[in-house]
């Protein structure tokens, strides 16, 4: 899953219309733009600290990053953003969206100073194992494609998800700040396959075009939560997406957008059905924050 996610990412721009899917900064500048006022906001309850910087985990073609800062800057936030992303492709584009930014390899690599970070469909595209029937899964060669070795009861578990999660986490708790985490998943660990591939907005078979598809699985929030407590940082209880946008002044914020652009009514009302909405990404996806426990808990989740 890793080798193949590394080569997926470096090789395509995989998002939008054209692409394998459409993240939800890519749909509406209101996702990007309420991120950004959740964090100038946290900034601000924290005493606005001048040495903090702004943190993007994986940002695709730097959207989200863009309409973030805008809100920052706006707020009175002048820190440098760094941003953690390995395809040469996608920093690309990200380095258009955001004027001045800096890259890195590894969370390991960013600056200790306190970050007001966010991971939007990061943690699900990191490789997963699979247990069946209590034993690890492997994949093998047969038939000439590739297979599973073993069938039965499928439990997952991410060690990479959970090290990104208590290395995000130790640093919060030492050097302060804040982690949004946006992503699909579900919010205890339970068993079930969630491993999927998905190539031009369809499902694919999981061991099809290794490397030519985009394969991910649901976040199991819990052991992400986990982690980022035994860590040493605090985290907030989990919300949906619906529900965390709609506290944040979705509705608001649409209709200022209409007011200025009367003819993008409808446009602008199936984002926001689209984001929030049981039928789009409003359930399904979920946000939790990680925080450092002398920081505020951000807005929207009480
Ligand atoms: N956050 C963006 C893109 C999500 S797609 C959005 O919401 O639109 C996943 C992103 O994570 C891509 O930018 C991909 O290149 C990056 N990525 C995947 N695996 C990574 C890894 N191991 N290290 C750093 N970035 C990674």
């Amino acid at each position: 899953m890793e080798a193949c996610n590394a080569y997926y990412y470096a090789t395509r721009d995989p998002l939008g219309s054209r692409g394998d899917f459409t993240t939800a900064p890519e749909i509406s500048q209101m996702f990007g733009e309420l991120i950004g006022a959740a964090l100038a906001a946290a900034w601000q309850a924290a005493g606005a600290p001048s040495d903090a910087v702004y943190v993007e985990l994986g940002p695709g073609r730097g959207t989200l990053a863009a309409d973030a800062l805008r809100v920052l800057r706006s707020a009175g936030f002048t820190g440098d953003a760094h941003l953690v992303e390995t395809s040469p492709m996608l920093r690309k584009a990200q380095a258009e969206a955001v004027q001045g930014a800096r890259w890195h390899e590894a969370i390991a690599d960013l600056p200790e100073r306190p970050w007001l970070l966010v991971a939007n469909e990061f943690l699900d595209a990191l490789p997963i194992r699979q247990l069946a029937g209590g034993k690890e899964r492997h994949v093998v060669v047969a038939g000439g494609g590739l297979a599973f070795d073993r069938d039965g009861e499928i439990d997952e578990e991410s060690p990479a998800r959970e090290a990104a999660a208590g290395d995000v986490a130790r640093h919060l708790a030492s050097h302060g700040g804040l982690a949004l985490i946006v992503d699909y998943g579900h919010a205890r660990t339970a068993p079930g396959d969630t491993l999927q591939a998905v190539r031009g907005h369809r499902y694919a078979p999981v061991l099809d075009r290794p490397g030519e598809q985009d394969l991910t699985s649901h976040v199991d929030f819990e052991a992400i939560g986990r982690s980022a407590v035994d860590a040493g940082a605090a985290v907030t209880p989990l919300v949906s997406q619906g529900e965390w946008l709609n506290r944040l002044g979705i509705g608001a914020r649409a209709a200022s957008l209409v007011d200025a652009n009367p003819e993008r009514a409808a446009e602008l009302a199936a984002a926001v059905q689209r984001l929030t909405g049981k039928n789009g990404m409003g359930e399904l996806f979920k946000v939790l924050a990680i925080h450092c426990p002398d920081w505020p808990q951000p807005a929207g989740f009480a």
